[in-house]
């Protein structure tokens, strides 16, 4: 099949989440399936920054480079638009002119793939940056013969993010008002894209099952819930894979010491490395709970909150990593001040660090409160530590308790009483080493989740 890739954020050209983990992952995964892939991106300042891999210019407009082994990787460059600091916006917020900034990707998405005579089976879209493009498919090129056989389906990695704009800028859209209503982009009274991506494409998914029929409830829809339901039977979830070139105990240079699922003892001079590194004593009886996270409600930091001065005083050591809300850094510091062989705390994000916090852990903590896939337990997994985790989304679909410790209502009162049962299970040695062993033999690489996106690809093609 002929596969358009098309998102705002692809690794390694542009990050600022786990969106362009999967944008980057996948097309090569893809291409191992023999699918013919090819990946449109806007070319921002810091992209064309890269010294590899090789952009050149293929017109004016226009770059390309290569990832994979033949996976052509064209960006949409404008400079008015893409060359500034930031993807999405600045420390003052968003850009004002995202909606110019986004439309105008998704029209110079599709006029380049004619342009490059690509006849897509398939554009697979990725959040609202690009939920223009199944919305100008069914509109502006609906009987555009070369885009014909041309199927979409649109990902959803956070419906908390949507794309909303004033009603004023509609006209800039260059589509006919009609669109603008309430079964289309209208969302009170404001233009909203990822709504248009939803009703437009024809099939929808996220990055997890579990995820894919929260996101149809009031709980966790942000409003997309009713237009979610209306498409039931086109919804479905593919959990995203692991980069395991990247995330691999048995490879991995920036840890201490390189272990695998036959030498996990080889684990424990990453315990005592990082409880040395980051001024905890090294104890190796005492369960090291590790944190990497954004410090922010959704990663459940608001029952951790409640719950932090009870947890340091339970037998245990904390290792912080993450930046995020200014209260939640507040008062972290002051728990480190009070519990300062408890608790180490790393405000930044420090890649290396987090790899040692993988390895070095006993169990890892997230207690998110609601999580599309989630990458930090499926890391911690592969690296032996245990993942305690709240029952939602990617984390419902990945850790139970042959793996990890769940709890199912959100409250400070079960997060403490799951804790408790991690350090008594910890001290219980017998069975530790085969949760450990247990825990590393999961495998979530993108082989599978790429059959069954080629799965899903197959059945948008089949659609009249
Ligand atoms: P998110 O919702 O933030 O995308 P995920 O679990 O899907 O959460 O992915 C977060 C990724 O970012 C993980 O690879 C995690 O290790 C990494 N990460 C988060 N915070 C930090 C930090 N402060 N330093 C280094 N890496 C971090």
């Amino acid at each position: 099949m002929k596969i358009v890739m098309c998102a705002s954020e692809v690794v390694p050209f542009a990050k600022t989440g786990g969106l362009a983990d999967v944008a980057g992952a996948l097309p090569v995964a893809l291409e191992k399936l023999q699918q013919d892939v090819i990946i449109v991106m806007p070319g921002y300042k810091k992209t064309h920054e890269l010294k590899s891999p090789a952009i050149k210019q293929l017109k004016e407009g226009v770059s390309w480079a290569q990832i994979g082994k033949g996976i052509k990787v064209y960006l949409i460059d404008r400079k008015d638009y893409f060359d500034r600091d930031g993807l999405y916006g600045d420390k003052t917020g968003d850009f004002p002119d995202n909606l110019d900034r986004f439309s105008f990707f998704c029209r110079r998405t599709l006029e380049l793939l004619k342009e490059i005579d690509f006849k897509p089976d398939i554009i697979h879209c990725h959040d609202w940056q690009s939920g223009l493009v199944p919305v100008y498919l069914k509109t502006t090129y609906k009987n555009d013969p070369f885009f014909k056989n041309t199927r979409t389906i649109f990902t959803i990695h956070n419906i908390g993010y949507q794309g909303l704009f004033k009603k004023e800028e509609f006209p800039r859209l260059g589509l006919d008002w009609s669109v603008f209503s309430v079964d289309k982009l209208e969302y009170y009274d404001k233009i909203n894209i990822l709504k248009g991506g939803i009703v437009f494409s024809d099939l929808i998914n996220t990055v997890s099952d579990a995820y894919s029929r929260e996101i149809q409830t009031k709980e966790f829809g942000f409003g997309m819930e009713g237009i979610l339901n209306q498409r039931k039977a086109d919804v479905s979830g593919i959990i995203n894979g692991l980069d395991y070139g990247i995330w691999d105990p048995a490879l991995d240079k920036q840890i201490f010491n390189q272990f695998s699922v036959k030498e996990i003892e080889g684990k424990y001079e990453n315990k005592s490395g990082l409880q040395k590194m980051v001024g905890l004593p090294e104890k190796r009886t005492v369960p090291l709970f590790g944190i990497v996270s954004r410090l922010a409600e959704q990663k459940g930091f608001d029952i951790l909150a409640e719950g932090i001065d009870e947890i340091c005083k339970m037998d245990l050591q904390l290792v912080i990593l993450g930046t995020g809300d200014a209260k939640y850094h507040e008062l972290l510091e002051k728990m480190v001040k009070k519990y300062p062989k408890v608790i180490s705390l790393s405000l930044k994000f420090d890649d290396a660090l987090a790899h040692r916090i993988y390895a070095g852990s006993d169990i890892f903590l997230m207690p998110s409160k609601y999580e599309p896939c989630g990458l930090g337990q499926m890391i911690s997994l592969k690296y032996g530590t245990i993942p305690l985790v709240f029952k939602t989304g990617g984390l419902a679909d990945t850790v139970n308790e042959k793996n990890g410790f769940v709890f199912d209502v959100y409250s400070k009162a079960e997060l403490i009483k799951t804790i408790k049962k991690a350090i008594s299970a910890f001290k219980a040695k017998a069975g530790w080493s085969k949760l450990v062993t247990a825990a590393m033999k999961c495998n979530f690489s993108w082989a599978e989740s790429a059959k069954k996106y080629v799965e899903l690809y197959g059945k948008a093609k089949a659609k009249s």
